[in-house]
């Protein structure tokens, strides 16, 4: 039996019947853009993710270029990114005109190191920080950090494009942050059927900026404050968007059913899990193996290649090393413990409604693999 890395086909009975004739009746009155279901997303996001300002927007790295702009950060400006984080992440501070510092990551839970951003901080006196919650959960220090950038007049937004879903000290990780973003690409915790993103805040200065960012700027209809984008989530999106809601719970119940099956079974057979730290409730969007030695590492891919059983590795790459940054990283800070990380990242198959069977077969060829 082949198991894929990620299937995010798996729609609930229904699902597609009421989405269609959704899309029908949205199509006939040619709504398109805007109107109800995105309100309607827009409102039903401030409860799910505890936050008092949810602004859709096109996609999660718009969501970044937004946030850090209605901040105030641009040209000249030094921005504090990790190292270890999808290129989005240091991208959005490239594009708003912004310089790049990166910092090394933890590898007890692949966040930025909290060491090195407090030395980071003094060192460069920095305007803005990004953090990525990445895996499924966030920094076991993101309350230290928080503060840290608040005492130290660092402006904070945390990128939370896969962090859906997961809960910190019993509430969303969103919670509590200056400003944070998401992302609705299809394969993410909430997933559109196409590209979406959101920005979320507390203060509602911020949310009229953000508001108005990502609407060109504008004022009145045809009056404009700010050079900003078009950066709209379209309806049909929202109607999706509004739909899958539905069915989070059961989604996120199941992806954790996924994670905690793991959990039993590959720590037998001598893997290193990554674990979310203490206070987290993981959202199951990723389950991160760590295998530090290289030989047994491409052993155990070569035969999940040869058995049919999808990985990968988020991210097999630091920012710092990239060929798109060079041009633009003003420093590294840190040790290279960004690197380690990412040489030993190995993501088995997760994602809602995988079955018993195709997990129990994911772990009878990780016991074949390590055997051999
Ligand atoms: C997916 C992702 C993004 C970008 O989101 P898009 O919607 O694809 O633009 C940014 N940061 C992280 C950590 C992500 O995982």
């Amino acid at each position: 039996m082949k198991v894929p890395f990620i299937d995010i086909k798996r729609f609930e009975d229904g699902f597609l019947d009421a989405l269609n004739a959704r899309w029908s009746q949205m199509t006939e009155n040619a709504q398109f853009i805007g109107a109800e279901e995105v309100l309607r997303l827009e409102s039903r996001l401030i409860d799910v993710l505890s936050v008092s300002s949810v602004v859709t927007c096109a996609n999660g790295t718009d969501a970044l270029q937004i946030a850090l702009r209605a901040l105030g950060v641009g040209r000249g400006d030094l921005v504090l990114v990790p190292n270890v984080t999808f290129w989005a992440t240091f991208e959005a501070v490239v594009n708003v005109g912004a310089d790049p510092v990166t910092v090394d990551a933890d590898i007890s839970d692949g966040g930025i190191s909290l060491e090195a951003l407090k030395e980071a901080i003094r060192a460069f006196r920095p305007k803005a920080a990004v953090i990525a919650h990445l895996y499924g959960w966030g920094s076991a220090h993101l309350q230290q950090i928080r503060l840290l950038c608040r005492d130290e007049g660092v402006l904070l937004v945390e990128d939370g494009a896969q962090c859906f879903g997961a809960t910190y000290k019993g509430l969303p990780i969103y919670e509590g942050a200056l400003i944070s973003t998401t992302s609705f690409y299809p394969a993410k915790v909430l997933g559109a059927a196409g590209d979406g993103g959101a920005v979320m805040t507390d203060d509602q200065v911020l949310s009229e900026k953000v508001r108005c960012l990502a609407n060109h700027g504008r004022d009145t209809h045809y009056s404009y404050g700010e050079v900003g984008w078009n950066s709209r989530l379209d309806s049909l999106q929202a109607a999706f968007l509004n739909l899958s809601l539905d069915h989070l719970d059961a989604r996120l119940a199941s992806r954790r059913n996924a994670v905690s099956f793991y959990r039993r079974t590959l720590p037998e057979l001598g893997i290193t899990l990554m674990d979310a730290p203490v206070d987290y409730e993981e959202n199951g969007y990723c389950n991160v193996c760590l295998i530090e030695d290289p030989g047994c590492r491409s052993s155990v891919e070569g035969v999940l290649k040869k058995e049919g059983i999808g990985f990968g590795n988020i991210y097999p790459g630091v920012m710092s090393r990239q060929k798109g940054a060079e041009r633009y990283l003003k420093a590294h800070f840190g040790g290279d413990e960004g690197e380690r990380l990412c040489a030993s990242v190995l993501n088995l198959p997760l994602f809602p409604y995988m079955t018993e069977s195709e997990l129990q077969r994911v772990a009878d060829v990780m016991a074949k693999a390590l055997k051999s």
